[in-house]
């Protein structure tokens, strides 16, 4: 043991407080399933609520914060909710506010919020939650989470992973780009720093004198003492051995606290300050590469994600009368996403169990809500005084825009595209009798049949038969006939239906929130239409509409815009590092070049035109150990380009049947101008990132980043479906001049060792197979050349005008709606949600530039709320919006 001069508590006279916080990290699903470590977890309560009860120096315990183990606990132990209610009650358990921990880069910003407002409510039922935005194994954070915890009325962050070097006191102000800041308490050696906590007073008080050492001048304020880590269970000495520590020596003053009464003690002078987001891998693991390990996972979530904020809950809160909001559903729909939230659930980086669990619980919420958008836009279509097809448009901006329609007759409208045209009359088999008989009989039950004849080879009619409206086809003496065929010779069987064609249409202006009855008439465009030129001897074809030009590479595969050329050149790399951290081999063998390209048009306009790429490849088949790759295996890419007239990007389709392993696949595209920054949308705005990162001693600085709906760099922009990993690369004096895109990364390790850009592991060495994406992947981006607003394209690519034909119209109420006309303008900012909280119409929306806005609500007025929905302010019309803000408007109707 030390002895008390040796230690670095110093300060004569006065004594250094230790705050001591039991705890445990409770990532609900990881390398086991959910149900395995909930078993754990009732064992944790089951043991600590009667310990706790028995012994009041074991005072306090945080209970991870987040709710979501509470509820899994009392599903299990109902009897229990009122001895852990008395326990919160009493402040000894801290709850909440989070229902679960998320990942705050890989789900959109609706997600975040909704997660702590599910927390919190929960939390209401046990007298409240830990008012402290406790983020303490998040990978990385984002720039609005200050912001967001503000929103809530949180003065506090508790963070590990992602703070830079230039961070130099455990505790610093963390400032979103708004301005608004939360004091946040830095854990320079994680939430685990105490878990080791030996049942003796010596050793006990010597664990601490290390931790003070090695931190020295950076731990500012009390010595906080984390007594926890992953799944760990309390060690009951606990509060004998503080005892016994405080008796045996005079300079630490050791406490058992609540992480709001250490923060309440914590020094908020001379703090350094950080501006936007943490993702420095300076003292800790970042693991910034589980934003490319299972792109399905990845496109999974913002399906969901999409299905549910941008059209289930707009269209049911705008649509549907007040008293029909579906609150079950979508609450059951929220659920599912926040629990994939989880940072070991939406990351990937868990047993190939969770993530099935996982990728289940986004099928279950886009199902939900692609169920409930269908019947709020049904019941609109009803209301609507207009006999055709209504488009609707589910996002704030007017929207002009192809549509899918499915037409009655045999003439497509003047200015659409056929798509697929189903003649009024058709031969559907021709055969002996005992093959077409039977095959006849059965058109009974098709119901769009409406009438057959049978002939024989010679043209000769031999039985026809028709259906009045919903009666039978097939009648009793249809049936005869039919059977008296027996001894004929071939027959053919023509079938009649109504004739219809499906068509692409151009609308124009639909107004946001907003819907318009479709008619022939008005369906010549008003754009350009889009054309395709072969190309000549050697050259491959062009695309263009008078907005964008297009040009493939028939010898590359690799297209130009506007002039721009070499743009989505594959490029496939070794992976042998694990579903945390993408590891180069140590030769590794790039194939950048196909070895054939074929191409052929598709569709040649005149509102879409498609081409069809396919590169054929040879990339290695597996990595060996982390030395090289070895192997090959033949690939053939299909990439389809498509144009719409009236659009200025490029919708681009990638799929590959995966059968590489240890690899990932890039797509680069060469930048209009070199570019020294990138920037990508991240929760509730977008971030600005240069050509480099930090890492540190345990992780390489490797400056792939992750996107959420679209990145922008060197006067390109890519719209992606899924939360994406891109890179500024071939850099040059300071500036990059391609932008990589990840479009899949497959490994077979949850964590490995040793890697060259991480040498410790991150979790168990697990081989997993799910990782490699042994499948076919579809990959889908737009390209656009130039000055676009990303927002607009992101919706315009990801979010389409919706189309209700006439027959899915139903409601109960009158056709009281005009052909055209629009349930809410707002305009000014992004809208981020359009709900019903407590049956008021409730629209959130932010500032993504670092100027003033002016939200504009036409003709409604309200208050503005906190992210908690207590009133801040009232509006009447518009209210201003500070630059990069979240604002939400609670509208009166
Ligand atoms: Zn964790």
């Amino acid at each position: 043991m030390t002895t008390p001069t040796d230690r670095v508590f110093a300060a004569p006279g006065s004594k250094r407080s230790v705050h001591i916080v039991p705890h445990t990290h409770w990532d609900r699903e990881w390398y086991r399933s959910f149900q395995s470590f909930r078993l754990r977890l009732v064992d944790l309560l089951d043991r600590l609520i009667p310990q706790m009860e028995d012994d009041p120096a074991y005072a306090r315990f945080l209970l991870d914060g987040q709710l979501a183990v509470v509820d899994d606990y009392l599903a299990v132990r109902p009897n229990a909710e009122e001895p852990l209610g008395r326990l919160v009650g009493s402040g000894r358990i801290s709850i909440g506010p989070w229902y679960t921990l998320p990942d705050e880069f890989l789900v959109s910003g609706e997600t975040l919020v909704r997660n702590l407002q599910r927390g919190l409510r929960v939390a209401d039922r046990f007298g409240g939650a830990m008012a402290v935005g406790y983020l303490p194994d998040m990978f990385g954070h984002a720039a609005q989470m200050p912001q967001i915890l503000a929103g809530f009325g949180f003065e506090h962050a508790v963070v590990w992973r992602g703070v830079p070097a230039a961070i130099d006191r455990s505790g610093f102000w963390w400032q979103a780009p708004d301005g608004s800041a939360v004091r946040a308490e830095y854990l320079p050696q994680g939430y685990g720093n105490g878990s080791a906590l030996p049942d003796d007073a010596g050793a006990f008080v010597a664990a601490l004198d290390g931790f003070a050492r090695q931190w020295g001048d950076l731990l500012v304020g009390p010595l906080l003492w984390m007594n926890g880590t992953d799944h760990q269970m309390p060690q009951p000495w606990l509060g004998r051995v503080v005892g016994e520590a405080n008796a045996l020596q005079n300079d630490l003053d050791l406490r058992i606290v609540s992480l709001p009464e250490h923060l309440a003690t914590v020094a908020t002078e001379g703090l350094p300050t950080w501006r936007g987001e943490l993702r420095a891998g300076a003292r800790a693991n970042l693991l910034m590469g589980v934003t490319s390990n299972r792109v399905d996972v990845r496109q999974a979530a913002a399906r969901a994600e999409r299905a549910v904020e941008r059209l289930a809950e707009p269209l049911s809160a705008l649509f549907l009368p007040a008293d029909r909001w579906p609150a079950a559903l979508l609450d059951e729909a929220w659920r599912d996403l926040i629990l994939n939230s989880a940072h070991d659930s939406v990351c990937g980086c868990s047993i190939d169990e969770v993530s099935d669990a996982v990728l289940h619980r986004y099928a279950e919420a886009s199902d939900i809500a692609d169920g409930l958008a269908d019947r709020a836009l049904a019941h609109l279509a009803a209301r609507v005084r207009h006999d055709g097809p209504l488009i609707v448009n589910p996002t704030s901006r007017p929207r002009s825009g192809l549509v899918r329609l499915t037409l009655a007759g045999a003439d497509a409208p003047p200015g659409t595209q056929v798509l697929w045209a189903q003649p009024a009359e058709a031969v559907l088999l021709e055969g002996p009798p005992e093959l077409v008989v039977p095959a006849a009989e059965e058109l009974e039950w098709m119901r769009t049949i409406t009438g057959f004849s049978l002939e024989s080879a010679g043209g000769e009619a031999l039985v026809s038969a028709s259906r009045q409206g919903t009666g039978s086809l097939v009648s009793p003496d249809t049936r005869v006939a039919l059977a008296a065929l027996d001894e004929a010779g071939p027959v053919r069987l023509r079938v009649r239906r109504p004739a219809e064609v499906t068509v692409l249409a151009h609308v124009d202006e639909v107004a946001g929130f907003g819907w318009k009855g479709w008619t022939a008439d008005g369906a010549a465009p008003s754009v350009e239409p889009v054309s395709v030129v072969e190309g000549a001897a050697g050259g491959g074809p062009t695309l263009a509409n008078g907005l964008a030009t297009v040009a493939v590479d028939p010898t590359t595969g690799t297209f130009a815009v506007d002039g721009h050329p070499g743009l989505g050149r594959l490029v496939d790399g070794g992976d042998c590092g694990d579903t945390y951290n993408w590891c180069p081999p140590a030769r590794d063998t790039l194939v950048d070049e196909p070895e054939s390209v074929d191409v052929a048009v598709l569709e040649g306009g005149p509102l879409r035109a498609r081409i069809r790429v396919v590169a054929r490849y040879r990339w290695p088949a597996r990595a060996e150990g982390l030395e090289e790759r070895t192997g090959e295996v033949e690939h053939e890419v299909v990439t389809q380009l498509e144009l719409r007239a009236g659009e200025r990007a490029l919708r681009v389709e990638t799929t590959i049947d995966n059968r590489s392993r240890d690899h990932r696949l890039r797509a680069h595209f060469p930048l209009p101008t070199p570019a020294a920054t990138s920037r990508a949308e991240t929760a509730f705005g977008t971030v600005e990132r240069g050509l480099e990162a930090e890492g540190g001693p345990t992780e390489a600085p490797l400056p792939t980043y992750p996107a959420l709906r679209f990145v922008q760099a060197g006067g390109l922009t890519l719209v992606h479906d899924g939360v994406a990993e891109y890179e500024l690369v071939a850099a040059e004096d300071g500036r990059a001049h391609e932008l990589a895109l990840t479009l899949v990364r497959c490994t077979g390790m949850l964590s490995q060792v040793p890697m060259t850009t991480r040498p410790l592991p991150a979790g168990p060495l697990i081989r997993l197979e799910g990782p490699q994406l042994q499948k076919r992947v579809t990959r889908r981006y737009a390209v656009a050349v130039g000055e676009v607003d990303p927002f607009a394209l992101a919706d315009d690519v990801l979010v389409p005008l919706q189309v209700v034909e006439p027959s899915e119209a139903s409601g109960d109420g009158d056709a009281d709606l005009p052909a055209a006309g629009s349930a809410l303008a707002v305009e000014g900012a992004i809208v981020s949600a359009v709900a019903r909280e407590g049956g008021a119409l409730t629209v959130r929306v932010f500032n993504p530039h670092d100027e003033p806005a002016e939200v504009r609500i036409d003709g409604r007025h309200g208050s503005l709320v906190d992210l908690r929905g207590r009133p801040v302010a009232p509006f009447e019309g518009s209210f201003a919006l500070r630059p990069w803000g979240i604002a939400t408007a609670v509208l009166s109707e």
